[in-house]
């Protein structure tokens, strides 16, 4: 994420092309036209218009002055505006033209925050909404609120940024000019993202994602292509992250010339999401530059590059990695989102938890939970303005039909009001969905979509009740499959994940609705199973070992691999324990031995007979 909203085109568009020719000179009423029409979809040919009408010693010619001046502020160089303002400037003055100094103004604003003077924008960016006189059309409220917004969001102001993005939305709307309704959408499904409110920030990605393929407006693509990226895997929805990655590098034709480099991260989550390791590291490696050189989604980076070294084995790597960013972000106050810091903590968390230093593990999976939370509640912010926006919106309708006509407006109020209830509960619904979402995704393991470790501690002290309760006896097996290393080393990482999520549908087709399934870690898997003796367990794990072994050599696709097997570790509660860690530590001491006696098979804790329980 921290992608940066559209205040400002890729410094290349800018250059203005000397290949078109027209067939003869322009109506200046017609340059200007071009030139609005194209100022948010093509830089290149809204400053060949500019440029035309600036010589063309036409009335409008401050006009041509001023769209120059606006496409420069907007690129690499804003200071280079400053000529082509001043004679805009000077044209409006001389012409009395207030609409023109008000343009003026704002523009000189956006200036000052590119130059990283945002207080003074703002300050400027307020005194022109105070002296405004009327004259300001829908574009240039689009212009004033989305150039404000983006001052509001340098500023840390949020929530106010979002009020603009929306005020920008509605006039870009009214004014019906196609690159600032698709820049208007863009830039506030890009807030909604930083304000993780995925649901509102998916919707106005896609709308703004159609629209931008068809106009087209490359630039705008490539920022919103990169934001759906991040919402889908957000969403829980790999493949969909994968597609918009594979659509990125497709088309190469429908992005900017540096469009490719710009997604590469986000092209990479989209392969990490489904497993494709090398791939991922692939991108993530692409380039010259390192991902330190630029500062912005140094996390997102370092997020994605942990957890390819993760998977890959190398926990110590990964760990290193992260630790890095993690002083370099402290040290340079990086300005990265939530979002990709809480999964760079839960990665290390991870890293930490293989290399067996359990409180590291334990105080990094805290800090990440303080960040999910610090998300839910940013989330729930940003529902509640785009709430209250819709309020004010109706309130100043209402109070417009009043005028107009009281009874009607009457009825209308209750009408509106009925209408407002019920989108205030659809809110709440949606935003309750959400949370469980959340919830959920925060107790899955994603490659397999069984239940993690986390959901296993949660899960089981209810269980252990109910079957005290009930007298009944409850198992815990602990799988492991057996020489998975080299089944990984000789076919592939993304063979060995195909058999990973071939066996937990196997698990999930084997256990009761009521019973535990869930992935340890790794290639370990924990069943938790109510009312089976030892016997049946027994009986229930051979034949799916049995199962596995015959249905594992056709994993692969076009590959055939080798038969694999599992062991596995029994022990029941109440004979060989009263807690899940009492019960899991027999287990594993049980697991050993079927590992030390040859693998494929399964062994009850030493020691004990099953046929003693209750
Ligand atoms: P044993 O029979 O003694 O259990 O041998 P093993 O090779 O299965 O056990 P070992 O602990 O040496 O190796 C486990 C391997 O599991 C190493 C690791 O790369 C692999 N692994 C862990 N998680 C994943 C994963 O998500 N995907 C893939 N493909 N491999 C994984
Ligand atoms: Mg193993
Ligand atoms: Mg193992």
């Amino acid at each position: 994420m921290g992608l940066p909203a559209q205040g400002h085109a890729p410094a290349e568009e800018l250059r203005v092309s000397c290949t078109r020719r027209a067939a003869g000179p322009t109506a200046p009423t017609a340059l200007l036209a071009e030139a609005w029409e194209q100022f948010y979809l093509d830089v290149t040919r809204a400053t060949a218009a500019a440029r035309a009408l600036a010589a063309s010693g036409d009335t409008l010619e401050p006009w041509g002055w001023w769209h120059l001046a606006f496409a420069r502020v907007r690129g690499s160089e804003p200071s280079a505006a400053a000529p082509a303002l001043a004679r805009a400037e000077r044209g409006f003055a001389a012409a009395g033209d207030t609409r023109g100094l008000q343009l003026v103004q704002e523009t000189e604003a956006i200036r000052l925050r590119r130059e990283g003077r945002s207080s003074e924008a703002l300050a400027l960016q307020e005194s022109v909404e105070r002296g405004a006189d009327g004259t300001r059309t829908a574009i240039d409220l689009f212009i004033a609120h989305n150039s404000r917004a983006i001052t509001y969001r340098e500023l840390g102001r949020v929530d106010d940024a979002l009020r603009q993005f929306h005020a920008a939305h509605d006039a870009a709307e009214a004014s019906g000019n196609p690159g600032a309704r698709i820049t208007a959408l863009a830039n506030l499904g890009g807030c909604h993202l930083d304000l993780y409110n995925l649901d509102d920030a998916r919707e106005m990605s896609e709308r703004a994602f159609a629209a931008a393929r068809s106009a087209p407006s490359p630039s705008n693509l490539i920022v919103i292509a990169t934001n759906l990226i991040v919402l889908h895997y957000a969403h829980g929805e790999p493949r969909r992250a994968r597609e918009m990655a594979e659509f990125l590098v497709r088309h190469p034709e429908e992005l900017p010339p540096n469009g490719l480099e710009r997604g590469r991260t986000a092209i990479a989550l989209g392969h990490l999401a489904t497993g494709e390791i090398e791939q991922a590291i692939a991108w993530l490696e692409r380039g010259t530059k390192g991902p330190m050189g630029d500062l912005e989604g140094v996390t997102f980076w370092t997020w994605l590059r942990t957890r390819c070294a993760l998977a890959e084995g190398d926990a110590a790597g990964a760990r290193a990695l992260a630790e890095a960013t993690l002083a370099e972000r402290a040290r340079k106050g990086l300005g990265d989102g939530p979002f990709d810091l809480m999964q760079l903590h839960r990665a290390l968390a991870d890293a930490c938890e293989r290399l067996g230093d359990a409180p590291a593990a334990l105080a990094c999976m805290r800090r990440a939970q303080e960040l999910y939370e610090q998300l839910v509640g940013r989330s729930a912010r940003a529902r509640h303005v785009a709430l209250q926006i819709g309020f004010d919106l109706a309130r100043a309708q209402r109070e417009r039909d009043l005028a107009v006509d009281s009874r009607r407006a009457a009825e209308a109020d209750r009408q509106r009001l009925a209408d407002l209830n019920a989108a205030l509960e659809r809110q709440i619904a949606e935003n309750d969905k959400l949370h469980q979402q959340l919830v959920e995704q925060a107790l899955r393991d994603p490659l397999t979509g069984l239940h993690n470790r986390r959901f296993l501690f949660e899960a089981a002290p209810g269980m252990i009740e109910r079957a005290r309760r009930q007298e009944e006896p409850l198992t815990v097996a602990l799988l492991d499959l057996d020489h998975f290393k080299l089944l990984n080393d000789t076919y592939g990482h993304q063979a060995g994940d195909t058999v990973l999520k071939r066996f937990a549908a196997l698990l999930t087709q084997t256990v009761r609705r009521s019973d535990v399934v869930c992935r340890h870690g790794g290639e370990e898997f924990v069943m938790l199973m109510s009312g089976l003796d030892g016997a049946d367990t027994h009986a229930v794990l051979e034949r799916m070992l049995e199962e596995f072994q015959r249905a594992s050599g056709e994993f692969a696709g076009r590959r055939r691999l080798p038969s694999c097997s599992f062991s596995a570790g029994i022990a029941i509660f109440p004979t060989h324990g009263a807690t899940l860690e009492q019960l899991l530590s027999r287990a594993d001491r049980a697991l050993y031995r079927a590992k030390q006696q040859g693998r494929s098979r399964i062994e009850q804790v030493p020691g004990t007979s099953f046929a003693t329980l209750p």
